[in-house]
Order: C-alpha cells, then structure tokens, then sequence
C-alpha cells in the first residue's frame, strides 16, 4: 500500500534554504517534512572551504555545515525523508506531491528549495580538478585565489561579471569565449573592455583543463581556436566556469509560474509563487546572488511567509464556520 504522509509545511530541498525554511517552521509549530532530494544538504556538500558564511572565524568545510544545518533543523522538530518529488499537483489544498519512491506527501503549504546548478563544461579534467583550480563561482572561491592568475571561461553577462569581480584578487585576469563577439549588455562589455588586468581570448573554447603539483592542482589550460583548430597553452592558478545556471524547475513547469530563465517567479520582496501557498526560496527563485547566506535568508522569508499564510487561512476557514 502507498504511504501517505501530511503535513502543515512541505519542504523540496535540503540546502541551505530548504533547512533554514525548516528551522524557521519547526519553530513556528509547523511540524514540517523536508524532502532531502538526491543531494542532501545541497550544493556546499560538494565543495571544500567556505569562508563567507557569518558566524564562523575560522574557514569551514561545506559539508560540515551542511550537517550542522541539518542537526539543527532535526534538533527543533523537523522532519527529513529521503525521497525525490517527481510529481506535482497544486490545483487544490492540501497540495499532493508524489516521490520516486511511490510514497504521497500532502501539505498545507509548500516550499520549493530545489536549487539551481551550475553548468560545466562536461570535460573530465574539468571534473578532476573541481575545488583544486576549477570553480563555478567566483564570489565563493575567487578570495582564494588572491594575487593569482585567472581564467573566466564564458560570453554572458555571467561571465563578464565575474571576470570583472576578480580583479578585486586577482592582477591578471583573462576571459575565454568560444567566439568572437559577447552576448553580455553592453555597459558590462563596456566596463570589460576597459579594465586594465583584464584581456580577452576570443574565438577559443577549453579543450582541457591541465593538472599538475602536489597536491595536484589546475596550473593550465589547453585551448583549442574555434575558427583554425590550433591548440594553446594557458598559463593559470585558477578557471571558472561561468557559463550559466540550471534551475531545477522542470518539475514545475505548466503548475506554477517560471520567468523567462526559467526560475520560479515570486512577487518582488517576498517569497509567494503564481500559487496561493506555495513558496519558493534560494537559488530556484534567485538568478542574481546565488550564495549559501542569501538562500538561507530567503528560506526564512519563505517559512515566514507560510506560517502567515496558514494563520491567515485558518482565520477564514473559521470565520466561514461561524458565518
Ligand atoms: C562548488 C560550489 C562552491 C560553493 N561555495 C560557496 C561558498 O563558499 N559560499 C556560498 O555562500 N555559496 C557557495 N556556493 C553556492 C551555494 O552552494 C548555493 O548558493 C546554495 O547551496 C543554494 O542553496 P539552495 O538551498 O537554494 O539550493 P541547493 O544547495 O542547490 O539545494 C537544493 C536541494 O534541493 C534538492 N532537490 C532538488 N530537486 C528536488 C526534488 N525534485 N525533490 C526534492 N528535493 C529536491 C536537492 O537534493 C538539494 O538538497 C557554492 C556552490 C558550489 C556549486
């Protein structure tokens, strides 16, 4: 027989967000069940050193924290089920989720803290050597690499935004576009242009991210020119991977309203979706920051938000009785 579990706060996600919404519910008496996904504790499970989150004066590994958040979550009364919601239905309340595991979630309110990852490359070397040279995220590693040489990799606005972010650390920073010209707004190629440490390597796409030292770390890159084919050599401490986001959002399309990138809509200021009681926080619904505290913030918004929506609804409903 198919398991059925309720709940008044149904959570999709367990990074950041989805744990600090927990935190904020369980508090809040919502006894709320977080679905964990297939990556538990998110994307800081996959890298080493966090230095910017508060609270900590020491560097912190990611996991570490992630495990923390969710000892904390537990500890307050919140519930993890390992499971993945693979079907979605939000046109009445309580709102019915399916997981792969067959098993039926119903809740009052929901919260999607489904993430967004970001999108490799796809070479091996790029994989080998993530977390030791190879980033997709300057605002979280680009301190690490302070007085280094670097490579942004990427033609979007994202990626000039982080070439000109490194040079905040960095006195020598090159971009690397597989063409000859950049899709990002034109104040920001402006702005690109125009700084000093910063060159552009047009017409070259990474043919594999070179390896080397002990401990092993990314010392070069091999470039391949997409007009000649001839092969290059580049020098670098660090590349970063800023060729966008994927916000894991297939799940909702045609129930609940997505932008144009295809993250969850919310009403500017708050986390409500198109749908009455369903939520969405951290970096499925946020394009612009994207980083451990701002999901976490959001994820408190996103409980807060909920808790006032059921008080607001349980006054209705009763009011409606007594009428
Ligand atoms: C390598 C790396 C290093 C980083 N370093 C830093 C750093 O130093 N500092 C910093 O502030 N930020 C850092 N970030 C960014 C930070 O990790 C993210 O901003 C943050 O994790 C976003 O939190 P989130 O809760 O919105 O989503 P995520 O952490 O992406 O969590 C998404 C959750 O949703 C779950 N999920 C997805 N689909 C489903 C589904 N269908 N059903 C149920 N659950 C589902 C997943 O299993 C996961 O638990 C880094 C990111 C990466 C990739």
């Amino acid at each position: 027989m198919t398991a059925t579990h309720s709940t008044r706060m149904l959570i999709l996600g367990s990074g950041p967000a989805g744990l600090s919404a927990a935190i904020y519910a369980a508090r809040a008496g919502m006894a709320p069940i977080v679905l964990q996904g297939i990556q538990p504790g998110g994307q800081l499970t996959i890298t080493t050193d966090v230095e910017n989150y508060p609270g900590f004066a020491d560097v912190i590994q990611g996991p570490w924290l992630m495990e923390q958040m969710q000892r904390q979550a537990e500890h307050v009364g919140a519930r993890m089920m390992w499971d993945t919601i693979v079907e979605v239905d939000f046109s009445k309340r309580p709102f019915r989720l399916v997981g792969d595991s067959g098993t039926v979630y119903e809740g009052d309110t929901v919260v999607i803290a489904t993430g967004a990852q970001a999108r490799w490359l796809g070479l091996p070397s790029e994989l080998k050597l993530q977390g030791k040279g190879v980033s997709a995220c300057a605002t979280c590693d680009g301190f690490f690499y302070r007085g280094k040489k670097v490579a942004v990799i990427g033609g979007g606005n994202t990626a000039v935004e982080e070439a000109i972010y490194m040079t905040n650390h960095s006195p020598d920073v090159t971009l690397i576009h597989r063409r000859d010209s950049l899709r990002a707004e034109k104040i920001l190629q402006d702005r690109l242009f125009a700084h000093p440490r910063i060159k552009v390597l047009w017409n070259k796409e990474v043919a594999e991210f070179v390896g080397g030292g002990d401990p092993e770390g990314l010392v070069a890159l091999s470039l391949r020119d997409t007009v000649t084919g001839e092969v290059s050599s580049l020098d670098v401490d660090g590349g970063f991977v800023a060729i966008g986001h994927s916000p894991a959002t297939d799940l909702f399309r045609g129930h609940i309203a997505l932008d144009s990138d295809g993250y969850i809509a919310v009403e500017p200021g708050s986390t409500r979706t198109s749908v009455a009681g369903v939520f969405a926080c951290g970096d499925v619904m946020d394009k612009v920051y994207r980083q451990a505290v701002t999901a976490a913030g959001t994820g408190c918004m996103a409980a807060l938000d909920a808790e006032r929506f059921l008080a607001h609804a349980d006054f209705e409903a009763k009011a409606t009785v007594a009428a």
